[in-house]
């Protein structure tokens, strides 16, 4: 008989996993809480509008495609990809000149040198930099399940730190290339992606310049959830059972070994292989007996979690033409804005925000004519808010739009509005004090410092999704799906799979 894996939770982590292990000729079972696949990659329609909940930046597309491949798959088998021109709008307080990113250097560097004379050939050098980093990242680091810490402090850590960027932070390392705020925004803003400051980041994460700069940035015509069809089409394809609206009550222990789950509904489900792809927390503090408990609450209470998010769904009555698919807007005092974030937890005053507007792109988003925005505020995981405290923010935050990002009268334009935060991310995907992303990625929740994706104390159990390494973002969770298959095959390499 196959032996049999169940998978909890259906975040991209738990149907990679799904996909990997069916493919394998594992008997595989997803239980999900929620009626819906995709974990905190959700959506919903409301009034001919139709929402991507979470991620829209379809990043490193090389990666995606690595997980397809492995399942005999190609991304274009199941996305028709469009490459976004612009990548993305950036528009600064208090400053009329928004400016286009288009990952392309000879125009990005023009844009760079109008700012910062010089600062053209120093992003050439940057990108390079970040480059070899992604490289060395991909095919040596992220691809490994550390279980020592000698495993990621190895020879070529110890010569090469320095150039790998490990021991310097995200921010000292920008400000040796460019002088000027704005400049030093646009290269540090996707630590936010990564739930962490630049103030906190290791500098090794510059790769994700590689990313946005190097490599583009692209959507899924129809909509991220396209990913989420796709990755259920596939799991299905090879034999895994997909079950929504099953909450996991309890991993069932016997003598140490991992024995099964117990449902909330009182089903008991067996199992050889356990993977959670709950938020760890949950799993470690919920739904284990302590005993069982590697990483118990008082662990937790000294974590730095990644913010919540402040979020506003708007279905808008016509098209906004200023706005382009990406469109970003940084606060003049970076620092205190990440403050407010982590270190005097309160609703920035004068905040960074995000707005997507894939209707821009996507006509199927959206009721001919309309706009389809989603507004995203990143705040302090954990803090309180009344309804009338959500409704005041979101009226100032539109009003923040509308002076800033020029889209004058946009709150008299919007014909469907809803408002998504902390306590939402607490109850729909038990997520630790209504993080968004999880744990953040300062140095010490790095890599050997995150983690591990299988228990010490229970045989059988395993974790993957952004919780654990290499951590936050859709396609570093396949990454993570291919950890667990790894540690559960018993395969040490550094490298990405080359076949299952
Ligand atoms: C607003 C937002 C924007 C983002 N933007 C981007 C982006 O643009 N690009 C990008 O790459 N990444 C982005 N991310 C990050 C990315 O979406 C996440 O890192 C990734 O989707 C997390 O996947 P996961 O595998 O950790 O699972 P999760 O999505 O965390 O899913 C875990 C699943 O477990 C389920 N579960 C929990 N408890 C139980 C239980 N007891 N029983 C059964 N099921 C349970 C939950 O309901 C959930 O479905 C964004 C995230 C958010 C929230």
């Amino acid at each position: 008989m196959n032996k049999k894996v169940v998978v909890i939770g259906a975040g991209i982590g738990g149907l990679g996993t799904a996909g990997l292990f069916a493919k394998k000729g594992y008997d595989v079972t997803v239980l999900e809480k929620n009626p819906t696949l995709g974990g905190r990659a959700n959506v919903f329609e409301s009034d001919g509008f139709r929402f991507d909940m979470g991620p829209s930046w379809y990043l490193a597309p090389d990666l995606f495609e690595h997980y397809f491949n492995l399942l005999g798959e190609r991304v274009s088998d199941h996305l028709d990809l469009i490459r976004l021109d612009p990548s993305y709008r950036i528009f600064f307080h208090n400053d009329p000149e928004p400016l286009d990113i288009k990952s392309n250097i000879v125009l990005d560097a023009a844009t760079f040198d109008a700012i910062e004379p010089g600062s053209g050939e120093k992003l050439r050098a940057y990108l390079k930099q970040a480059e070899y980093q992604y490289g060395v990242a991909t095919q040596h680091f992220m691809y490994k399940n550390y279980d020592t810490i000698f495993d990621f402090f190895n020879r070529r850590v110890m010569t090469e730190g320095q150039k790998l960027s490990v021991f310097s932070k995200m921010h000292s390392f920008v400000s040796r290339f460019f002088r000027s705020r704005k400049l030093q925004q646009v290269m540090e803003y996707t630590m936010v992606f990564l739930g962490t400051s630049p103030y906190e980041a290791p500098a090794l994460y510059n790769l994700m310049s590689h990313m946005d700069f190097n490599q583009g940035v692209f959507y899924p015509r129809g909509g991220f959830y396209e990913l989420i069809k796709a990755l259920e089409r596939v799991a299905e394809k090879n034999g895994a059972v997909l079950r929504t609206g099953s909450p996991v009550a309890e991993i069932i222990v016997e003598n140490g070994n991992a024995k099964g789950v117990r449902l909330e509904s009182g089903e008991i489900i067996n199992a050889d292989v356990i993977i959670s792809n709950a938020d760890m927390h949950h799993t470690e503090t919920r739904l284990l007996a302590e005993k069982w408990r590697v990483l118990p609450q008082k662990y937790w209470d000294k974590r730095v979690m990644a913010p919540s998010a402040f979020i506003i769904y708007l279905g808008v009555r016509e098209k906004l033409p200023n706005l382009t698919h990406h469109n970003l807007l940084f606060s003049e005092d970076w620092r205190k804005n990440f403050d407010e974030i982590y270190k005097d937890p309160c609703l920035p005053d004068e905040p960074s925000l995000y707005v997507c507007a894939p209707s821009v792109t996507d006509p199927t988003v959206a009721p001919e004519g309309k706009e389809n925005l989603f507004v995203l505020v990143p705040i302090a995981s954990d803090l309180k808010m009344t309804e009338d405290e959500k409704e005041a923010y979101s009226d100032k935050v539109l009003a923040l739009i509308e002076e800033q990002m020029n889209v004058p009268g946009l709150r008299e334009k919007i014909e469907y509005k809803r408002i998504y935060t902390v306590d939402d991310f607490a109850m729909d995907y038990n997520a630790f004090k209504g993080s968004a992303l999880g744990l953040a990625h300062t140095l010490w929740q790095t890599a050997i410092f995150r983690p591990s994706n299988v228990s010490k104390k229970v045989k059988g159990l395993y974790f993957v999704g952004a919780g654990v390494n290499p951590g936050i973002g859709t396609q570093i969770c396949l990454i993570s799906a291919e950890l667990v298959y790894k540690r559960v095959q018993g395969i040490t390499s550094a490298e990405p799979l080359g076949s299952l």
